[in-house]
């Protein structure tokens, strides 16, 4: 393959695309708009599934590193009442390696190994060539690119996506804020304690809470609630204590161990949850493709970046491996993304309606249907 193919974004997708490729023999140019790797907080923890990310580690070569890395511990989940009362406390098998969990920063180290990501590359605009002639990148410095292949794995608000696709990203009614522990072994033992080993999830009347291990004694805690987008239009967003104080009024009269979790957590990030339509498809454009959360916004509800990464792995191994004809290759591509994608879409909706629902009994249910017992 003598292709010059460009990925954009440094995120699950396009490392774990660059690092398939890389594995069979072939450069890519990784553009990536953050000015260097650790140029902000990398975020949580993952759950790589055995089917989605951990196949795609596997294509990678890097399946036996992530499984020292990982921690199978992280599986275990328990549900409360909103009074304290536990509901469910379910833990892992000590052998049971379906969904580790990872930190995001240990992954994307992991993926980087021996890419040469070209780091402070913000991509602006993708213009497909005229006569199926690849596509033309152009930079926020001003300088442009062109390449036979470009693949938009730069996520949410993909800047290659309207090269393919005029859909853009739509609020699910559902907004979310992130607050963090530290230490929390040592400086909030009894949190420790009621978070355990993975996570602790408490469901209300159109709300929750829950509180996620990370490695280190590190935890992230995010509280999601049913808001206009609006919400906050008197709310002075850089102040933690009013945030913190307006949140914590929505989850009012909860058990204060619970409580606790918000009102030890350190700044305060706000997330409204955006989709892209289910099943979100487009006309194939030669040149261009997309990966990830570009092609298929979801739900964060533990598919996206397993999905991102087995969807790299697949287009580098039909690239690598493929008759030569890059287009149909990626035609062939899109076909089996789509259809995969359409299906976790609609389970990760329903799963959101469920999770923060009207009733409560919902997100419970949801749980005994998924968990083995
Ligand atoms: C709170 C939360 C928890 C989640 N938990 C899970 C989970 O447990 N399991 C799971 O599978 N999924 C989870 N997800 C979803 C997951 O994070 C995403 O689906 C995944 O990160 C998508 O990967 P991506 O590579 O497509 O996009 P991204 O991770 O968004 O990466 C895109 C990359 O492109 C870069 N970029 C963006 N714009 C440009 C530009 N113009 N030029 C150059 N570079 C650019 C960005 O800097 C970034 O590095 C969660 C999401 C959230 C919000």
């Amino acid at each position: 393959m003598r292709h010059h193919i460009a990925v954009i974004g440094g995120g699950p997708a396009g490392l774990t695309f660059a690092r398939v490729l890389h594995r069979h023999g072939y450069p890519v140019a990784v553009l990536e708009r953050d000015p260097a790797p650790d140029a902000r907080p990398p975020g949580g923890t993952l759950d790589l599934h055995e089917g989605l990310g951990q196949l795609a580690l596997d294509k990678a070569g890097l399946l036996t590193e992530f499984q020292a890395l990982s921690r199978p511990e992280g599986q275990a989940m328990r549900i409360l009442d909103t009074d304290g009362t536990v509901l469910r406390d379910w833990s892992p098998r000590p052998d049971d390696r379906a969904n580790p969990e990872i930190d995001r920063g240990h992954l994307r180290d992991l993926m980087l190994g021996p890419l040469d990501v070209q780091w402070g590359r913000e991509v602006t605009q993708v213009v497909p060539g005229k006569d199926r002639e690849g596509a033309l990148v152009r930079f926020a410095d001003g300088r442009q690119e062109t390449f036979d292949l470009v693949i938009g794995a730069d996520g949410a608000w993909s800047r290659t996506r309207p090269a393919v696709s005029p859909v853009i990203p739509h609020y699910t009614g559902v907004t979310s804020f992130e607050t963090s522990l530290d230490d929390v072994d040592t400086r909030h033992p009894d949190l420790a304690r009621l978070i355990g080993d993975g996570s602790v999830a408490v469901y209300g009347v159109n709300r929750s809470l829950t509180a996620q291990r990370n490695s280190g004694g590190h935890v992230k805690v995010y509280a999601k609630f049913r808001a206009p987008l609006d919400w906050n239009a008197n709310l002075d967003m850089a102040d933690v204590e009013a945030v913190r104080s307006s949140v914590a009024a929505l989850f009012d009269g909860w058990a204060a161990p619970v409580l606790d979790l918000l009102r030890h957590g350190t700044s305060f990030i706000h997330r409204p949850l955006y989709v892209l339509p289910v099943s979100h498809t487009w006309t194939h454009v030669p040149g261009v493709t997309l990966l990830g959360d570009a092609a298929h916004l979801m739900p964060p509800l533990g598919a996206g970046a397993n999905l991102a990464m087995l969807e790299g792995a697949e287009l580098a191994e039909s690239l690598a491996n493929g008759p030569g004809d890059l287009d149909e290759a990626v035609r062939a591509f899109e076909e089996r993304m789509w259809a995969r994608a359409g299906r976790w879409a609609k389970i990760t909706t329903a799963g959101l309606e469920r999770l923060v629902s009207p009733d409560p009994a919902e997100a419970l249910a949801l749980f005994d249907e998924v968990q083995p017992s």
